[in-house]
């Protein structure tokens, strides 16, 4: 059995689909919060006295029911949709590649503006829960030296419409609207894909909103997890803002070898780290922080180390989540031996720390942990090659 992609003809990424048809000008609704959806109603000559209600039901139709066609709308007048619909699409960003590997994790790979493509992995439950891993930056400013989005620059912030539409697309192609349907495959949210949301909070906070809205998409806030590599100062603040789970990319428990591996620890050490986390809102056995660690073989792996980390998480209501590294080309590491990483398990699982193993989701179609590059990235990176390879057979060097 082979994964199978799809690229969508009309949005290759190769080519600019402006071309293919006449440009919709309209202002998109999908990806708005309350707040803006009712300003833009308010300015396309909404009676004030109704525009509570008018935001309330065109929100529900579009995040608890997902439409996308103005006559769905059948509690508003067929006039006023018609209106509405010269002035505002509910149109979704185009998936322009979907990729599913055989274990069944979806990728999409979504435009959302010209040179602007994301991510996003729908990792199907093994026992209840079905999670996608959201992108909240294009690239990122952090360089973690086993993360494949740390070799990509940072292109910009994403919008909390353009966080928020992720869910939207995906719950597409799940096939999963109503919101308030039961049987859900995709029951939680993870910022675990490309960039840092700690260093685009107000945007990340933003979308949560939206997500979490209970006449909307309408997940739990404990059903989001914030992952981070350690942006101390924003830490707090993030549970403040989202009451949002918590997971700390620490990957090493002692300053020496975190700053190696991750730059950010220079600037905020493992003991501030620490300090955060203890002050993380809401803290308790019940909702614990989760630590993950990626098992890079010689380098983090030995009892000695899982030693320290156990050390390290002393009084901390904590699990830890061992992640196997995932291999990306030109990776400068090795994953442990499968042996190696179960004895470091047992070793944390018997200080009383819960410790899995994460089974590598999606790895045939590079969309398991830090293995997400976007393809506008990889495109230009295989052009800049190309250049300089051109360059050096120019000048006769090769
Ligand atoms: N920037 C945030 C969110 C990205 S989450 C953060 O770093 O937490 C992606 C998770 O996968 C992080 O825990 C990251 O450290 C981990 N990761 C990155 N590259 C990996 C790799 N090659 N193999 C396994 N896990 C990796
Ligand atoms: Fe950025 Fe997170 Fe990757 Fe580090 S692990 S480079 S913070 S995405």
């Amino acid at each position: 059995m082979t994964s199978a992609i799809y690229t969508n003809p009309a949005t290759d990424a190769s080519k600019d689909t402006q071309k293919n048809g006449p440009k919709d000008t309209r202002i998109p609704l999908a990806g708005m919060g309350r707040v803006e959806l009712a300003e833009a109603l308010t300015d396309f000559g909404i009676a004030p006295k109704q525009v509570r209600m008018r935001t309330k039901q065109i929100f529900q139709w579009i995040y608890n029911y997902g439409v996308t066609d103005w006559d769905a709308m059948t509690n508003i007048t067929k006039n006023l949709r018609h209106q509405l619909a010269e002035k505002f699409s509910l149109n979704r960003p185009e998936i322009i590649e979907r990729q599913v590997s055989v274990d069944g994790t979806r990728k999409y790979l979504i435009r959302m503006a010209p040179g602007i493509e994301v991510e996003s992995v729908f990792i199907p439950a093994v026992s209840k829960t079905g999670a996608l891993c959201v992108s909240s930056q294009v690239g990122c400013t952090l360089t973690c030296k086993f993360c494949h989005t740390g070799t990509q620059r940072l292109v910009r912030n994403l919008t909390a419409a353009e966080i928020a539409l992720q869910v939207m697309v995906a719950r597409d192609d799940l096939n999963e609207w109503p919101s308030s349907s039961v049987e859900r495959k995709m029951t939680n949210i993870v910022f675990m894909g490309m960039g840092e949301p700690l260093y685009n909070l107000k945007e990340v906070a933003k979308a949560i909103d939206i997500i979490c809205d209970c006449e909307g998409l309408s997940f739990g806030r404990r059903r989001i997890t914030l992952s981070t590599s350690g942006v101390v100062p924003e830490i707090v603040k993030a549970g403040e803002q989202t009451s949002a789970m918590l997971a700390i990319s620490l990957h090493a428990a002692n300053d020496e070898l975190r700053s190696k591996i991750m730059p950010i620890n220079n600037k905020y050490p493992l003991k501030d780290l620490m300090d955060a986390c203890r002050a993380y809102p809401g803290l308790s056995n019940s909702r614990r922080i989760t630590f993950e660690y990626v098992m890079l073989k010689g380098m983090n792996d030995s009892p000695y180390h899982a030693k320290e980390l156990i050390k390290l998480l002393e009084g901390i209501p904590a699990k830890v989540n061992l992640i196997p590294f995932n291999p990306w080309p030109g990776s400068p590491y090795e994953c442990s031996d499968w042996e190696t990483i179960e004895m470091f398990a047992d070793k944390v699982n018997a200080a009383g720390y819960a410790s899995p193993i994460r089974t590598p989701r999606g790895r045939d179609i590079l969309a398991a942990c830090g293995q997400l590059r976007s393809e506008s990235e990889k495109l230009r990176a295989s052009a800049k090659r190309k250049l300089a390879k051109a360059g050096l057979e120019k000048a006769g060097k090769v």
